[in-house]
């Protein structure tokens, strides 16, 4: 199938073109035409299978077609999503198409000002990206009016249910008018989604692609069996030794991802980390950052992640294994997108053994298992002795480092200074303890004290 024979216009199949896209992805070859002929949609489709464009060109199309009904430009496509970085992604590509047909399109999230948004949204638009916190403030503020919204998206459904926004999108859609057209994107198929589907969608056609990352011969994926507490200086290892030039961590909470960004940053590799608790400027700013190139590592949470797109990323670390196996699916669904080859690599540590098998379970796959001479296979199999941990490679050991510091960095003393806690705030190798002892060492050079 190509793109021409799907019916779009020439201002589409030149955006498609530009873009390097030639032949429609699976979801793209079901989906625009269920579009085109207006019925409602429930897609099986995840990140990463094309689903964005899937609906974002017919939308466009039909919207140029139709002209709006009045000249105060009110949205006439409204895409519900479940983060702001998909919002970012999503809006991006709605741009990318819609001002080639002279529509207007906008992202509307929570964390930032208001103001802004009043202001665009007042200006008159086309399309709205939207998560649904900010959207229903704008709709019970009155600066947003639903009434003329022709078609509305439902993109990552299970994620805005998983995110708790079910109250949310039933009272966005109590604004929308009874006559439109709605299609729901979700990756996994649950009762929630399917009441969801139920209460929100007409007579839908059910699509289904095959879930990539499952099928997807071009992600490799292994595990390294672990201790825990030498994750880090594994990561670390890896990243540098195997040259990698750009590589997406997942930590399971958000104090993981800043810790581990942070000894990421201390020896010497370019790590910044994006989750729920940082700004909103700041994801922005960090994510170009990745994109271009600029940083070596991001480290992310789960939600931060989701929906992010960015090409040809060939590494995928799961530092920690996802609480949830879907996650897992989403996780590697980052590496090895739009054909290119990547690799997925879990850091498993024996307390994970069941996470780990409950991916396999899902997977329906046993993922191979690797080892690295300096970090001794351990067993990660339940109720397997695990073996000694070998001392750390060309690392001084902690106590050393703070002994060091002690040394050459004499303070006054305080209650917190009492050697027992010295002892415990440097163990393993924390940042604390290799900053302090850096310290100790830049001091001793200096011949600076204090
Ligand atoms: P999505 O599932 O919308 O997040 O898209 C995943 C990735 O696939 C993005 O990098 C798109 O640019 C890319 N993509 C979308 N459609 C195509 C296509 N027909 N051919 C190649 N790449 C595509």
């Amino acid at each position: 199938m190509s793109f021409e024979s799907l019916g779009l216009c020439a201002e589409l199949l030149s955006a498609i073109k530009s873009q390097g896209y030639t032949v429609p992805t699976p979801i793209q070859s079901e989906a625009i035409p269920v579009v085109f002929a207006g019925g409602d949609l429930l897609a099986g489709a995840q990140t990463g299978t094309g689903k964005t464009a899937a609906f974002a060109l017919p939308i466009v199309q039909k919207l140029s077609e139709n002209p709006p009904p009045n000249k105060r430009r009110r949205p006439r496509a409204l895409v519900l999503v479940p983060t702001r970085e998909l919002a970012a992604q999503v809006s991006e590509q709605m741009q990318n198409y819609g001002r080639r047909l002279s529509l207007r399109s906008t992202m509307i999230y929570g964390g930032v000002n208001i103001q802004a948004q009043i202001e665009r949204l007042h200006r008159g638009i086309d399309i709205v990206v939207a998560t649904p916190g900010r959207l229903l403030d704008h709709a019970a503020r009155g600066t947003i009016k639903l009434k003329d919204v022709e078609f509305l998206v439902l993109d990552e459904a299970d994620r805005m249910l998983d995110l708790g926004f079910i109250d949310e999108i039933k009272a966005v859609a109590e604004y929308l008018p009874a006559k439109r057209q709605t299609l729901l994107f979700s990756a996994t198929y649950s009762n929630s989604i399917k009441q969801l589907a139920d209460e929100l969608l007409n007579q839908p056609k059910r699509v289904e692609v095959a879930r990539r990352s499952i099928t997807a011969d071009e992600v490799s994926q292994v595990v390294y069996p672990v201790e825990r507490n030498r994750k880090r200086e594994m990561i670390s290892h890896l990243i540098r030794n195997g040259q990698w030039t750009q590589v997406l961590v997942f930590a399971r909470t958000r104090y993981s991802a800043d810790k581990l960004t942070a000894e990421l940053q201390f020896d010497g590799i370019n790590t910044a980390a994006i989750h729920s608790n940082k700004s909103q400027s700041l994801r922005t700013r960090t994510l170009k950052q990745f994109k271009q190139g600029e940083l070596r590592v991001l480290v992310a949470t789960d939600v931060a992640a989701r929906g992010l797109d960015i090409a040809r990323l060939p590494h995928v670390v799961n530092y920690e294994l996802p609480d949830v196996a879907e996650d897992y699916v989403h996780r590697i669904g980052r590496t090895g997108r739009a054909g290119e080859p990547g690799m997925s690599i879990s850091l498993v540590c024996p307390a994970e053994q069941p996470k780990l098998q409950a991916i396999q379970k899902l997977l329906q796959a046993t993922i191979p298992q690797e080892s690295i001479a300096e970090f001794p296979k351990v067993a990660i199999k339940r109720g397997m002795v695990v073996k000694p941990r070998k001392k750390a490679i060309s690392k001084p050991s902690p106590k050393k480092l703070a002994a060091k510091a002690k040394a050459a960095a004499p303070r006054t003393k305080k209650k917190s200074d009492k050697p027992k806690n010295v002892q415990k705030s440097t163990k393993s190798r924390t940042v604390a303890g290799r900053r302090a002892a850096a310290n100790a060492r830049q001091a001793a050079k200096t011949g600076r004290r204090g």
